[in-house]
């Protein structure tokens, strides 16, 4: 979501009269777009804020890390300018103080976001913003306010014009997709208004398995341009923890819509979040989690271990954290179970042909192409070809996780 927001305020800057450089060492005024759901990113973005301030750089911190932070943000920045104060972003940026007021409407924001020139074959487009479920070990309410869904006509509008300057994928984004709701329509008939839209491929972030209905798996499986893809965090398999995290499902539920998906869609790809060492996991809370991932079979996975992120419910909760070496090493043997699934099904697509968006060229080698598929799993290709078009592929070998195939003519 911070990326499209970038792309936003990227645009509405430009618009009123602000020059864009790629460097910041070269700029005058320097904006951190930054997230903190996670410590590492924050702390990364803690120094650059300090690097540019030190560099007489006039620098906004924006973001959830404005929302959550601002009174720590304000000895390293002259702006402190929240994710729902965007709107005034242009009169407020050589302004200093902190502007982070979280009930606001984005109207002015959505109208740049349409009118964004510079886009690319693959494109964000934020469909509502904020979560109301207080997970607890969470800051997204906090930092992004309560749910509020963007209407219909505007997401539409958003889109034909991407799609008329050359955009082939869109991924719908908010904090839970699931819960959209505008004057009577929700998530599934969104899904369908945008699938009748001149897209190649539409994809949508992040699902919650609480709130998904099994309906959206029925249009996915009619709808050729949404592809076969589900991001559906479990966080962990324990259904105490499931429970104290305040997660609003089961491991039995969370089963039962995974083979929904793969009994409606065949073919659809599996991903989550996963999350060890919550203050209160025991080993067998870890086994369970690891025998969810065996049963479940995610085709892959961001693991994370848990970190206390203030305001969070969890920070206050716990007074004790597990030892960090029980955390470490529960994560290890979850990225290695997860690691052998992902192999295994990798392997399993050697043979097969698979339609690969090109999206640029490979880590180690410039002279092969890297693409994803229908599923949203990564491949190389052994060919240049240009980012944005449409081919088969045939995998031949794996290296690692990653398959690699070679072009096929149809
Ligand atoms: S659903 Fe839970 S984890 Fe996801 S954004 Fe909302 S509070 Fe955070």
């Amino acid at each position: 979501m911070n990326e499209y927001d970038s792309a936003v305020i990227k645009e509405m800057l430009k618009e009123n009269g602000f020059v864009y450089t790629n460097s910041p060492d070269a700029a005058n005024i320097v904006i951190v777009n930054g997230c903190v759901v996670r410590e590492k990113p924050e702390k990364k973005e803690f120094e650059l804020l300090k690097y540019y301030k030190k560099r007489g750089k006039f620098v906004v911190s924006a973001g959830c890390l404005a929302q959550k932070d601002k009174e720590a943000l304000l000895e390293f920045s002259d702006l402190v300018v929240g994710p729902m104060e965007y709107d005034n972003l242009p009169e407020i940026i050589k302004r200093r103080g902190v502007f982070t007021d979280y009930n606001k409407e984005r109207d002015k924001f959505y109208e740049y976001a349409r009118k964004r020139d510079e886009v690319g074959f693959s494109e964000y487009v934020t469909i509502m913003t904020g979560c109301d479920n207080f997970c607890t070990y969470c800051v997204v309410p906090f930092t992004r306010g309560r749910e509020k869904s963007r209407p219909p006509w505007d997401i539409i509008d958003e889109v034909k014009g991407l799609i008329a300057k050359g955009t082939k994928e869109i991924t719908l984004i908010g904090q839970n997709v699931n819960s959209y709701f505008y004057e009577g329509v929700d998530f599934k008939d969104l899904l369908q208004m945008i699938s009748k839209l001149n897209v190649k491929r539409i994809r949508f972030t992040t699902s919650h398995p609480r709130d998904i209905s099994l309906a959206v798996f029925d249009i996915m499986a009619k709808k050729d341009n949404i592809m076969p893809h589900i991001h559906l965090p479990v966080q962990t398999g324990s259904n105490k923890l499931l429970k104290e995290m305040r997660r609003g499902y089961t491991r039995e539920e969370y089963i039962y819509i995974v083979d929904a998906a793969r009994k409606i869609i065949p073919d659809i790809v599996i991903s989550a979040d996963i999350m060890v060492g919550y203050p209160t996991e025991t080993e067998e809370d870890f086994l369970s989690t690891l025998d969810l991932v065996k049963r479940v079979q995610f085709d892959y996975a961001y693991m994370f271990i848990y970190s206390p992120r203030k305001p969070s419910i969890a920070y206050y909760r716990y007074k004790e954290q597990l030892p960090k070496e029980v955390a470490v090493r529960r994560h290890r043997r979850l990225v290695e179970t997860v690691q052998q699934i992902v192999i295994k099904k990798r392997k399993d697509m050697i043979g097969k042909t698979y339609e690969v968006m090109i999206d640029g060229h490979a880590k180690k080698n410039e002279g092969l192409s890297r693409g994803k598929t229908r599923g949203n799993i990564t491949v190389v290709v052994e060919k240049h070809i240009p980012e944005g078009e449409f081919i088969k592929v045939k995998i031949t070998h794996v290296n690692g996780a990653t398959p690699i195939g070679k072009p096929i003519k149809t």
